[in-house]
């Protein structure tokens, strides 16, 4: 990988208009899956506003943005001046700030950790005041907001620094595995030798099939892996079209039926060995962009997105929940699997070092809320957490173990915020800042 252009200059960008935030409406953002970015009763603040501070520092590789500014218009700008993300989500459409509340990890968790990871300074409008924080100063207040959901106060802006990159293409190996076992194994691997690593796995599958999975692999293209055509501008990026579904569907097309035939075709359409092929970044991280309003597939009962983390070595309770999940005909059409590198410093970050699970999960399935409960039984007897950022139901009582340093993120939040202002549905539900309400399940 080369350095980005030597130039030392702190370059202004411009930001694309509010509401046109590319092909996609702006009701497109706000991406937590759960009740994290709701508050009943309560005022949301809207922080997309917060886009016009904007510097790109090209000798240090670093970028000032305003925390309302979205994944998709900074790739806008970033990529072809030679520079991506360091972390990013599945979807582009989240802001900054939300990125930061999450303390998101992406593809690359394994190599680059999360995003906390790679962010300089914050600055955090609190009830208590006004801080800009780091891995340096304020690092209590950092670490409490760096996946602290909103609730340490409003991020206003942040400065992060950047991957360099020569292309806007990706290197991407694919292959199938059979079973479980060589799923993780082949995943196993991947710390020496890829950057970004993630195996769709067939939910549906049983018995000696459980746990097969199509993995991809790979690594950002350098200039020289491109075709001679493509070497004249490798950083060309255009942010893809968005065929949007037009109506919600009156019944869920994503019933065991149809997801077992699509699981079926997808696992036999990929190559038995690994096969290598050039992807535009846009396909390789955000395949699920290029349809807009997807969750109208599930029809008008939706869908609830499970997502959790086991320790290496608790990989028993990984066959475990596959196994529920396979047993009780629970249709995930997507259900990715990855593995985490060491946690950060978040004091509610998710990730830890090990296996994580995520589903989309059709509701309406008869005994869901009770496998789910099992599973996240199963999942913090194993020293396991599920993510806040993805969740609508989780038991309070069973925050504390699976988060276990909730008391200390809650002795720094009630410093910026002593009267207990910042709130949301998820943090009432969860009784993370205070007391807990009888809960609702999905
Ligand atoms: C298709 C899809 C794929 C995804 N893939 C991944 C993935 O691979 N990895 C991953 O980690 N996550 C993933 N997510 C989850 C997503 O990245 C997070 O939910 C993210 O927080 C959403 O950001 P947002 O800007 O939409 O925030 P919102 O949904 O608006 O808010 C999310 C949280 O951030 C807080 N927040 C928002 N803005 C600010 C601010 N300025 N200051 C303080 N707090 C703020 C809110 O209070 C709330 O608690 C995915 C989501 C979708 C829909």
């Amino acid at each position: 990988m080369v350095a980005p252009r030597d130039e030392a200059e702190v370059e202004r960008l411009v930001v694309k208009e509010p509401d046109s935030f590319g092909r996609f409406s702006p009701r497109g953002l706000g991406r937590a899956y759960g009740d994290a970015a709701q508050c009943a009763g309560g005022t949301v603040v809207d922080c997309r506003g917060l886009r016009s501070v904007l510097g790109l520092d090209r000798q240090r590789g670093t970028l000032r943005a305003g925390a309302g500014i979205s994944f998709d218009n900074l790739l806008e700008l970033l990529v072809p001046r030679g520079y991506f993300l360091p972390v990013t989500p599945g979807t582009r459409f989240v802001t900054l700030g939300g990125a930061i509340a999450s303390d998101i990890h992406g593809k690359n968790h394994h190599v680059d950790g999360s995003l906390s990871a790679h962010l300089e300074n914050l600055r955090l409008v609190a009830p208590a005041g006004t801080f800009d924080c780091g891995p340096v100063q304020h690092k209590e207040e950092f670490d409490a907001t760096c996946g602290g959901m909103g609730l340490t106060g409003v991020v206003t802006e942040a400065t992060l620094r950047l991957l360099p990159i020569e292309s806007s293409w990706m290197v991407v190996d694919t292959e199938r595995a059979a079973d479980l076992d060589s799923c993780l194994s082949l995943l196993s691997e991947e710390a020496s030798r890829y950057r970004y690593s993630v195996a769709w796995v067939d939910g549906l599958a049983r018995g000696r099939r459980l746990g097969r999975s199509v993995l991809t692999r790979a690594d950002h293209a350098l200039a020289m892996d491109l075709p001679v055509d493509r070497r004249r501008q490798p950083l060309s990026y255009r942010a893809p079209r968005v065929v949007e579904v037009p109506f919600a569907s009156p019944l869920s097309l994503l019933r065991p039926a149809t997801v077992s035939a699509f699981n079926e075709m997808w696992y036999r359409k990929a190559p038995s060995k690994r096969e290598t092929q050039l992807q535009p970044l846009a396909t390789f991280f955000y395949p699920l962009d290029g349809v807009g309003s997807w969750n109208r597939l599930y029809g008008p009962r939706g869908f609830t997105q499970y997502q959790f983390v086991v320790p290496f070595g608790a990989e028993r309770a990984l066959e475990h929940a596959l196994e529920k999940l396979s047993g009780g005909r629970v249709a995930s059409f997507l259900a990715v699997l990855k593995s985490f590198g060491a946690a950060g410093a978040g004091h509610l970050s998710f990730p830890m070092e090990g296996w994580t699970l995520a589903l989309d999960i059709p509701l309406g399935v008869p005994g869901l809320p009770e496998l789910l409960d099992e599973l996240d039984v199963l999942v913090a007897d194993a020293g396991g957490r599920v993510y806040l950022s993805k969740d609508a139901r989780l038991r309070p009582d069973l925050v504390p173990a699976m988060y276990p340093r909730l008391a200390e993120w809650q002795a720094v939040r009630a410093r910026l915020d002593p009267a207990g202002v910042m709130s949301s549905d998820l943090a009432r539900r969860l009784g993370l800042a205070g007391p807990v309400l009888p809960s609702t399940r999905a």
